[in-house]
């Protein structure tokens, strides 16, 4: 057993309002340079809907991810190294800038500096932030915001569903799905890197560029399933999320994470077994990959574990958070976290607990009792978005178990409502799902009220040697002229 950490984020869909914050603030210090116009670490998505960039989830395309060979070996699905070197310099599974889309600037000058008396108002026109040329704005990162039964319709997911969905109004549906790079612990991007320049800290499981060592074959941007690396096209070189990993080495939250307005983000510490990480990501039924990854996963109040991180050099500050771990607790304990696209096998460490919805038949849904276990059952089997759909996107296809956590956040619902308005207690809701009273309040307190130091346990990893770097800096590294999303501030009066 090799006891590895990863940090790792939960995010809570029933509470995305798409509003785009975690998007604009992640953009405002990571990708606010040349080069990067078109790159959202942090993109916020409708679906159903094709996506950033378009049909990132028809791996027939584009390649990406791993799969089983003849002989039931992993395999990146882009292809064994000689095939890859094959394709260097002309690789057929990159996305193209139009997939992404053209990134759009204003020439806004011409609203101040119009001569006054036209007859007609001055109009501010867009041109292309990559050519300088004017163009129509006709696609962009979060193009189908909202929209679910448009685009929605050319959904990947939609193509592998049995049920036929339907768009009709009052019948259609829609949520929003934040994403971020997985941090996978198997990540086909470092795998795919003919320069070694991808690579994941062996101290918190981060995956990173090394800026240095990219020559820019972007054989990560092809093997990654998620399409979170990109190319800055001024330098050549690949970019890709860090994680704020210099934010989570000094024990905050990252940028997404601490400006969700809908406080949805989760952080915290996973113990895991390295050794195991490739039996998981080769099982055959892709319907075992959630509970494969699942047994990855180490508990830390176990005395075994905790000695064997001891004797790996972990600090005691991070054992410790592990234990507090609300990513722990989401993903092992409550069981109501699932990984986005685990038929990638690459093992992502961005999980997400899947949205309730209202129910389509509303009035016949009036008469039942919400404390009854069938019930609430059949709920669930209503829900305005299909079962079939969520599998689709977060247990490869497999319904029953999207089923068992909508019932666990349903039965949590009803449970909270009777406890609080009628103060009883749904004993027969907790049987059928099989979990406590305390453990159904201490998820509704995780999942409803947590505050900040509850939502983010993350331990500072070089907590000296940040506090050091800080000092020598005397403030923040960006904020300087033209760094990235600064701006001169005038203090206020009154106000320190
Ligand atoms: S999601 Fe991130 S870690 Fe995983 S393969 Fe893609 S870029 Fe690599
Ligand atoms: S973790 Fe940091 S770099 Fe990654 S998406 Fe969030 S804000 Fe952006
Ligand atoms: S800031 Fe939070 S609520 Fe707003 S879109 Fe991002 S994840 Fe959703």
């Amino acid at each position: 057993m090799r006891i590895r950490a990863q940090v790792a984020m939960v995010m809570n869909l029933d509470k995305c309002i798409g509003c785009h914050t975690c998007s604009v603030t992640c953009k405002q210090t990571w990708t606010n340079r040349e080069g990067t116009e078109y790159v959202w670490f942090n993109n916020v998505e409708t679906k159903p809907g094709i996506g950033y960039p378009k049909h990132y989830e028809d791996q027939e395309r584009w390649k990406g991810g791993w799969k089983l060979d003849g002989k039931g070996r992993l395999v990146l699905r882009s292809g064994g190294r000689a095939k890859r070197l094959s394709r260097i310099f002309a690789n057929p599974d990159l996305p193209s800038i139009d997939d992404y889309y053209e990134p759009a600037t204003f020439d806004k000058d011409i609203l101040v500096t119009a001569p006054a008396g036209l007859t007609d108002t001055p109009v501010k026109r867009p041109h292309s932030a990559l050519t300088g040329e004017p163009m129509a704005v006709t696609w962009g990162a979060n193009w189908e915001d909202s929209l679910g039964g448009q685009s929605g319709q050319d959904d990947p997911n939609l193509a592998r569903m049995a049920t036929k969905v339907k768009f009709e109004f009052e019948k259609t549906f829609m949520f929003h799905l934040p994403r971020i790079c997985e941090h996978c612990l198997n990540p086909a991007c470092v795998s795919a890197c003919p320069s070694g320049a991808m690579y994941k800290r062996e101290e918190d499981g981060i995956v990173l560029v090394d800026q240095d060592r990219c020559r820019g074959w972007r054989m990560c941007v092809s093997a990654c399933p998620y399409k979170k690396v990109y190319v800055n096209h001024a330098t050549g070189k690949a970019e890709k999320c860090t994680f704020c990993f210099p934010r989570i080495e000094a024990g905050q939250p990252t940028v997404c994470s601490e400006t969700c307005v809908g406080r949805l983000r989760y952080l915290g510490i996973v113990l895991y077994d390295e050794d195991a990480v490739l039996a998981a990501a080769s099982v055959e039924d892709e319907h075992e990959l959630l509970d494969a990854q699942r047994a990855v996963f180490l508990d830390p109040d176990d005395p075994e574990v905790e000695r064997a991180a001891r004797e790996a050099g972990m600090a005691d500050e991070w054992i410790d958070a592990a234990k507090r771990s609300p990513i722990r607790k989401l993903i092992s304990e409550y069981k109501i976290a699932l990984p986005l696209h685990p038929e990638y096998r690459t093992l992502p460490m961005v999980w997400y607990v899947p949205p309730l919805s209202p129910v389509l038949d509303a009035a016949g849904a009036a008469g039942r009792d919400d404390t009854d276990a069938d019930d609430v059952f059949h709920t669930i089997r209503e829900l305005r978005i299909p079962v079939e759909y969520l599998a689709e996107l977060f247990t490869a296809g497999d319904t029953d178990a999207v089923s068992g956590v909508l019932m666990k956040l349903a039965a949590m619902r009803s449970y909270m409502r009777a406890r609080t308005l009628d103060g009883t207690v749904a004993e027969e809701l907790l049987d059928s799902i099989g979990m406590t009273g305390e453990q159904v309040e201490a998820m509704y307190r995780l999942l409803a009220i947590a505050k900040y130091d509850e939502r983010y346990v993350i331990p500072a990893a070089h907590a000296k040697e940040a506090a050091a770097l800080d000092a020598q800096a005397a403030g923040c590294s960006l904020d300087r002229e033209g760094g990235p999303g600064m701006m001169t501030l005038t203090p206020v009066r009154g106000r320190s």
